[in-house]
């Protein structure tokens, strides 16, 4: 089956050309033009991935994706013209995966999709839950726990977590880890990916997730 994408954009221009080329590689696609059709949308239908305007009319992109975060682990690119937001856009407040500033390129944001529906699908053939220490780590369910309390992740930060659980103790570089994120040895934006893991410390507790200065951190059974 293809994979399913839900654009929420209201230029029309950029709307119709993601969509278009999206087709193209073989996605179906949907659009909507303001948040709260992005909400409705994305809460009934079973999407594989969100593109989502930063500022759409009604509920502005932000403030969709925030609320799509507490309820479902849809991955989430965000497309946003202002560079300032970045940081905030993928930080904990905001939770999104990933993001383009307009005006990208279309094989750009198909590849940032294709990475991230990869991402998903060997986040679900993973087959056992992994332990260490405390943590307990779903990648079928697609849950952490900490002391069987629930972690709530976005899909990079469960990416990212499951790497350094399938090996404890190892020290990973931030390289490394951003080079597992996006799945190549093109990293993004080193500001992102810094952003999830400062997020996943502070869900998961920094002394488990420790930074071992000047090499990287590693996950340590606590
Ligand atoms: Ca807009």
């Amino acid at each position: 089956m293809s994979p399913r994408v839900l654009i929420a954009e209201d230029e029309a221009a950029i709307a119709d050309s993601v969509a278009y080329a999206l087709r193209g590689e073989g996605f179906a696609v949907d659009t909507v033009q303001d948040g709260e059709s992005a909400l409705a949308a994305a809460r009934a239908d079973g999407y594989d991935v969100l593109l989502l305007d930063l500022m759409l009319p009604g509920v502005s992109g932000i403030e969709v994706c925030r609320r799509l975060r507490t309820e479902s682990a849809i991955p989430i690119v965000m497309l946003t013209a202002r560079t300032a937001e970045v940081d905030r856009v993928v930080g904990l407040d905001v939770g999104a995966d990933d993001y383009v500033v307009k005006p990208f390129s279309m094989p750009e944001l198909i590849s940032r999709v294709r990475a991230i529906l990869r991402r998903r699908e060997l986040d679900l053939a993973e087959p056992t839950v992994l332990r260490v220490g405390a943590l307990a780590l779903d990648p079928v369910r697609h849950s952490a726990t900490v002391n069987g309390e629930p972690v709530r992740l976005t899909p990079s930060e469960f990416k990212l977590l499951g790497l350094l659980a399938r090996h404890p103790e190892r020290v990973f570089s931030r390289r490394e880890l951003m080079q597992h994120l996006w799945q190549s040895s093109y990293v993004g934006d080193q500001r992102a990916g810094d952003a999830h893991i400062v997020n996943l410390r502070r869900k998961i507790g920094r002394d488990r997730l420790v930074t071992v200065r000047g090499f990287g951190y590693k996950l340590v059974a606590v």
